[in-house]
């Protein structure tokens, strides 16, 4: 029996004889909101797939480890079976978002050096901002672990914002999740504009366009798609 999970963005199953590998696939559907918002995107998943994909091989390339194997046809990729991790990591480089409601401050400062923060993955509890005293007494993390995935996502973070300042765009902020596989901890989920905060000047090319009901957010994401993949072809981004 093949396990399957299915997610609101994504379908994960287990890769027949592929040991300890999954195939995860993108839908087209979107959700914002704790999933009180829905709609679906004709060709979302693929895109945010090939993102996906692109941001993985290029952090394979400067020598980052991920669950990231191959790719899988047009909108999956195989990637190693991980126990995820209920923790959102959360790198601010500009403030916006949450971080502004909740402390009453203006969105688009520069933040220096960028900030980390994590979050419990529970949409019934509205993913609350964690201390890592809640989390150690929710047994997610030791400290020892809270390190290494702060020490990474900040990694992350000097690669992304280098890929995306040559493609023209500020990478903003970002949501990383990590799994454990055999011991080890290993940067997982998927790295793409529904995930990121991306801007170009004034204007949002990620998922802030669906979540303020300002239509289809697609246009962004293959905006962003084409502008990484002339970069990553060494080719000049108009
Ligand atoms: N984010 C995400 N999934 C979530 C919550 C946040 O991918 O469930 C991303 C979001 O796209 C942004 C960053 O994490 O790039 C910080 O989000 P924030 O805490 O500001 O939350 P929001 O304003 O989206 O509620």
């Amino acid at each position: 029996v093949v396990q399957r999970y299915e997610g609101k963005a994504k379908v994960v199953e287990d890769v027949v004889d592929g040991e300890g590998l999954v195939r995860i696939a993108f839908k087209d559907d979107a959700t914002a909101g704790d999933g009180a918002k829905k709609d679906r995107f004709l060709g979302k998943g693929a895109c945010c797939a090939e993102v996906s994909c692109l941001i993985f091989e290029y952090l394979r390339q400067r020598g980052l480890t991920t669950h990231f194997v191959r790719r899988a046809g047009d909108r999956a990729f195989v990637a190693r079976r991980v126990k995820i991790i209920p923790l959102e990591v959360v790198v601010r480089n500009v403030t916006a978002g949450s971080l502004c409601r909740r402390l009453g401050i203006e969105q688009g400062r520069q933040i220096d050096p960028p900030i980390v923060e994590f979050y419990l993955k529970d949409d019934e509890l509205h993913d609350p901002l964690l201390t890592e005293d809640y989390i150690r007494l929710l047994g997610l993390a030791s400290r020892e672990e809270l390190d290494v995935l702060r020490r990474e996502a900040l990694r992350v973070n000097d690669e992304l914002r280098e890929l995306f300042r040559r493609a023209r765009l500020l990478l903003v902020d970002f949501k990383l999740e990590f799994g454990r596989a055999a011991g080890e901890l290993l940067l997982a989920d998927e790295i793409s504009p529904e995930t990121c905060r991306l801007w170009d000047g004034q204007r949002s090319l990620d998922k802030d366009v669906f979540r303020r009901g300002e239509g289809s957010p697609l246009g962004g994401y293959r905006e962003v798609l084409a502008r990484i993949r002339s970069v990553l072809a060494g080719e000049p981004v108009s």
